[in-house]
């Protein structure tokens, strides 16, 4: 029997709660706090709905650590699920290690004031967590997540020695709004306007930004969705991977976008509704992205018309018997079938059923240890095993076809 505690009831925390609410023979008690205890409220309505199974509702500021820690102290969780904003991060696990409660999470830390992606300032927890004998997983969602499971099961299983590994991620979905994010606008619009870095030979390498004519492109041919435009992007699993993929020489992440998409948001930049710095408007502070995000379609919202498919997996080259090959690894999740089971198009989808996943493997005992974890660390397969149960199954291919050198 285990209590579990889910932080934010946005796109994700909707799916985690219904696929958590699936498995209630493990999942025995279901707490979901966020902002908006409203949110909360629709969700554990839905949850009823689908699953029978009545959920507590709670509203929390994530921010604050002393309501983070009175909630915690009444729930009593195994462990907390946050799927609130990277923002909250540190103060959630404050929360945890002061209650003595697991941690899991999707995203890593970012400081509202700069968009700056890097885990040190999670993994400084290490030996907070140690001492205290708990475990803090992080970026469990599908990348951070499930790309860095599917390298570490090709690791285990499929080289002697991996050199390179190419992250593609491809949304052929259409929502049918002219410009909308499949995750928080404010989130996703930081994340995509930055400098583009990847790992080679022990380095960072700096590319243009997406938006820049000089950005660096090609066209992958994807499984079902055919040729998409990918564009090279910095996504933060490449920092653990580099760490922990033994020899690793190079990792890139690759993602698609339209070339509407694109010109909406080079619009938005050009006169300044993505900054992230407070100016001021007749009298009062406001923060131009967080005004954006007020306008865009909410997230959550999209599902009900959006059809197509998501295609993520990783490209991985190396040594397997002393000659060289090539396994490309991906899942492909259809945004209409999302919405059919959870009422949630697939980039929430492909987000939540990890972290279930996740939250699974920690309860049962599956995946332990005292300390701060990145998901690779630990051991593929049960994880690999219930993708396939839980709506997300993967498939491997010889690849064939060309990436950029
Ligand atoms: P949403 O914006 O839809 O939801 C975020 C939720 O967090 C909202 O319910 C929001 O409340 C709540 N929240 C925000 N601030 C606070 C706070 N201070 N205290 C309490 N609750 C708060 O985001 P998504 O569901 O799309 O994304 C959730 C997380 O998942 C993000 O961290 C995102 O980066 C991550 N993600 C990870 C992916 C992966 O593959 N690894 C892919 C996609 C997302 P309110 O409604 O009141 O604002």
């Amino acid at each position: 029997m285990s209590r579990i505690l889910i932080i934010g009831a946005g796109g994700v925390g909707n799916v985690v709660a219904k696929k958590c609410a699936m498995h209630s023979e493990l999942f025995t008690d279901i707490w979901i706090a966020s902002r908006t205890l409203a949110k909360c409220d629709v969700i554990k309505k839905e949850v009823k709905e689908l699953c029978g199974v009545d959920l507590t509702t709670a509203r929390v500021d994530a921010d604050n650590v002393p309501e983070l820690v009175d909630l915690i102290q009444k729930c009593q969780p195994k462990l907390v699920i946050n799927v609130a904003l990277p923002y909250q991060d540190l103060t959630i696990m404050d929360a945890c290690l002061e209650c003595g409660v697991h941690y899991l999470d999707t995203a890593n830390y970012e400081p509202e004031d700069t968009a700056h992606f890097e885990y040190s300032w999670q993994w400084a927890y290490q030996e907070k967590f140690r001492e205290k004998g708990l475990m803090a997983l992080l970026g469990c969602g599908f990348d951070p997540g499930v790309t860095n499971i599917f390298c570490a099961y090709a690791q285990k299983h499929l080289f002697d020695a991996i050199e390179t590994i190419d992250i593609l991620d491809c949304n052929a979905g259409d929502h049918g709004h002219p410009f909308a994010t499949n995750f928080n606008p404010e989130i996703n619009i930081r994340e995509v306007t930055q400098v583009v870095r990847h790992y080679k030979d022990g380095e960072w390498v700096e590319t243009p930004p997406i938006l820049e004519d000089d950005c660096v492109h090609f066209s992958f041919d994807y499984p079902v969705a055919g040729p998409r435009e990918s564009y090279l992007l910095y996504h933060e699993e490449m920092e653990s991977l580099a760490k922990h993929i033994k020899g690793l020489k190079r990792i890139r992440f690759w993602m698609t976008f339209g070339q509407p998409y694109l010109t909406h948001l080079k619009v938005l930049e050009n006169v300044g509704m993505t900054r992230i710095d407070e100016v001021d408007f007749e009298g009062n502070k406001i923060v131009p992205i967080r005004f954006l995000k007020a306008l865009l379609p909410d997230p959550g919202s999209l599902g009900s018309n959006y059809t197509g498919k998501t295609v993520i997996g990783c490209v991985i080259r190396g040594d397997k018997d002393n000659k060289p090959q090539s396994k490309y690894i991906y899942n492909i999740c259809d945004h209409t079938e999302a919405f059919g089971e959870v009422q949630s198009q697939a980039v929430s989808y492909t987000t939540g059923v990890p972290a279930m996943i996740g939250a699974m493997m920690m309860v049962t005992g599956t995946w332990s240890g005292a300390g701060v974890f990145n998901v690779e660390q630990l051991d593929p397969d049960p994880f690999m095993e219930q993708l396939n149960k839980n709506g997300l199954p993967w498939q491997i291919t010889d690849f064939t076809g060309q990436l950029p050198e």
